[in-house]
């Protein structure tokens, strides 16, 4: 069984790569819930869906968030009634969060009612939120401290971040599923998703950093990072603000301690060096997954990858 962290978009393909590739069951997929929010009464956990409609082959191709073909007659209506709607949700996305909210409200955790969802879509992977208790990313901006939809979405991700924080992540712990998941994983794969905003609140969750170090598993990285810049999204221009190399170099240097690979593109590969004296083993390969056949080949390099790391060490002991 492999367990993979992820945030949404970047997170959602190559996870999508790994749920092709392994037999059914074998993947536990660790999501960031520091970007959910709740918007007419609904709970929306973006990432959580992200995850949950790629897999379920739903997801809409052009955004990568939403579903595919999904109409936005109900926004329009809310519109009407001078409610905000830059936040943008179609028609059968409300559902998932009115199914989602109903059962939250009937007392389930976020935990449970995301299993729920996902039997539902036939998916036979296990989406698992990094914790169930409630956790809001807020930014400190340029323009104040903004909440992170309100940055992201309606703000277009432009403000220069000085600062970040995961409000409500000192009361959350690990959930048992994640826990044992960490536990029984045969490897342990950061995909490639924004190291700040998406697996930082994953990281950040008191305790699991600390269960992914301890496990003698083989732990790998994909960069979000190629040539420099984000594929999408603000993910480079964070890393410079807060100070960081922006660059895979810089990725991996937040994830040292933690893993002993990292993946970065062939368009990266003066990098490897420097990456290897962080301690970790460095694959070079291409990275940017344009079709559903470049996630599943992606995959299937990061597993050889895995593997390969295991040998290395068993034959040392
Ligand atoms: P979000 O929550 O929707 O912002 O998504 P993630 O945090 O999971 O992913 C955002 C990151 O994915 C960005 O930094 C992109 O550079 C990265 N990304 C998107 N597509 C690809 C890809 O095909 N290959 C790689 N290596 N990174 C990607
Ligand atoms: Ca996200």
């Amino acid at each position: 069984m492999i367990v993979a962290l992820a945030g949404g978009v970047g997170g959602a393909k190559l996870a999508d790569g790994l749920y092709r590739t392994l037999p059914a069951g074998q993947l536990r997929v660790v999501v960031n819930t520091a970007d959910d929010l709740d918007l007419f009464g609904l709970r929306i956990c973006p990432d959580v869906d992200t995850v949950m409609y790629t897999l379920a082959g739903l997801a809409n191709p052009e955004t990568g968030w939403g579903i595919a073909g999904d109409t936005f007659e109900a926004l329009a209506m809310l519109s009407r009634y001078e409610r905000d709607v830059w936040f943008k949700v179609g028609d059968r996305d409300f559902a998932t969060h009115i199914a989602r909210t109903d059962r939250l409200r009937a007392g389930l955790s976020l935990t449970a009612v995301t299993s729920e969802l996902c039997r539902a879509l036939g998916i036979q992977a296990e989406i698992l939120p990094m914790a169930d208790e409630p956790i809001a990313t807020r930014l400190l901006t340029g323009a104040g401290s903004l909440e992170f939809q309100d940055y992201f979405v309606r703000r277009h991700h432009e403000d220069l971040v000085i600062g970040v924080e995961f409000h409500g992540i000192a009361a959350a712990r690990p959930t048992s599923a994640v826990q044992n998941a960490v536990s029984r994983a045969e490897a342990i794969i950061f995909c490639p998703s924004n190291p700040i905003v998406s697996i930082g609140p994953i990281l950040a969750v008191p305790g699991l950093r600390d269960l992914l170090i301890q496990r003698a598993v083989p732990k790998v990285g994909v960069s979000p990072i190629v040539g420099g810049r984000a594929l999408r999204g603000p993910a480079d221009r964070m890393l410079g603000s807060l100070g960081h190399e922006i660059s895979a170099y810089g990725v991996a240097k937040l994830y040292q301690g933690i893993l002993d690979g990292f993946v970065i593109d062939e368009a990266d590969a003066r990098l490897a060096g420097r990456i290897e004296s962080l301690g970790m083993h460095v694959l070079v390969t291409p990275t940017i997954m344009t079709t559903t056949g470049d996630r599943a080949d992606l995959a299937m390099r990061v597993l050889d990858f895995c593997t390969q790391l295991r040998q290395e060490s068993s034959s040392r002991l």
